[in-house]
């Protein structure tokens, strides 16, 4: 029941009426008996410092951050937690108080997703596809956690600057190589987990994969961050290989229990958010 004491979270973006996240939250916050709801406002690129003024007038307890606000929410908050530091953009608001505390809980939502699947991350390697904003959060986690990072990237440079940025910050292990398909089939061989984290395979370009399944190996994980479709032809390629699977809805679940533990201190639902972004996914 919505009443008089009931607490707004929201998620701000634009476009933001095909998120998951609405669905995903609310079916969590019922779950844990929460007095909040959690609803979508699209707010246009102009408008941020606007919509946050208003935030902190609202006493709106918390937000998920999208395109295109994530970089410049940076500007707007009184407290910025290393983890919206260091990817340099914030999907994540919490206000405590009236001051807003700026988070991005993307590389975390991977780790915990890859975690569950695959044991003893630190001593993996793990050859990563993209140099954007998610690979950036990814590249992050997967360092801290102690395993061996590969980029690779349509646009070379930018590879070369995000291995550089992650290993001058972390002094993790971080290389970066050309993205052909000779290289990545070199690289495939010597690596444990393969993250795609480019938006190729993402709808409508649904029979798009940078790796097919003669460059990959039984012993591969193969983790793909699209999740429309939630199986992309990369993972019915890794299929194809023997190779285990994982797809982009690990990751979405898991930055959004982030979210939703920074916002209330609860532990999340792991299932009932998957299943509740399954079926929305379904409905579309
Ligand atoms: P972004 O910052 O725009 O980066 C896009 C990346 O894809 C860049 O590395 C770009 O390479 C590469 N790319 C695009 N088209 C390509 C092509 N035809 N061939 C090779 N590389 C190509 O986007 P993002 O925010 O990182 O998001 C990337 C994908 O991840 C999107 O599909 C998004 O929906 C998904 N995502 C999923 C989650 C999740 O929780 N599962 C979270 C965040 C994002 P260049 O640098 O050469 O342009």
């Amino acid at each position: 029941m919505i009443s008089g004491k009931t607490n707004v979270l929201a998620i701000i973006g634009n476009p933001v009426e095909h998120s998951l996240s609405p669905c995903m939250q609310n079916a969590a916050l019922k779950e844990l008996g929460l007095d909040y709801v959690y609803l979508a406002f699209p707010v246009r690129e102009e408008s941020l410092a606007e919509a946050l003024t208003g935030f902190t007038a609202l006493g709106i307890k918390g937000a998920n951050v999208t395109i295109p606000h994530k970089i410049n929410a940076l500007n707007y908050m009184d407290e910025l937690h290393e983890s919206a530091e260091k990817v340099g953009a914030v999907n994540t608001i919490k206000n405590d108080s009236g001051e807003l505390i700026g988070f991005n809980t993307d590389g975390e939502g991977m780790l915990r997703s890859l975690r569950n699947e695959v044991s003893e991350i630190e001593s993996k390697s793990v050859l990563l596809l993209g140099a954007g904003g998610a690979a950036r959060a990814i590249g992050f986690s997967i360092v801290e956690a102690g395993a061996s990072l590969t980029i690779s990237n349509r646009t070379a440079s930018k590879a070369k600057k995000l291995a550089e940025t992650i290993s001058g910050q972390t002094k993790g292990d971080v290389r970066q190589v050309e993205l052909s398909k000779k290289v990545l089939i070199d690289e495939i061989k010597n690596s444990d987990i393969l993250i795609n984290a480019t938006s190729v395979g993402m709808e409508p370009n649904t029979d798009e994969t940078l790796v097919s399944a003669d460059m990959m190996h039984s012993d591969l994980i193969v983790n793909d961050i699209v999740y429309k479709p939630l199986k992309t032809k990369l993972l019915e390629e890794a299929e194809k290989a023997g190779a285990k699977t994982i797809d982009g809805l690990g990751m979405l679940v898991h930055q959004g229990a982030t979210s939703l533990e920074i916002w209330t201190g609860e532990k999340a639902p792991i299932k009932v958010m998957r299943k509740a972004t399954e079926n929305a996914i379904k409905e579309e």
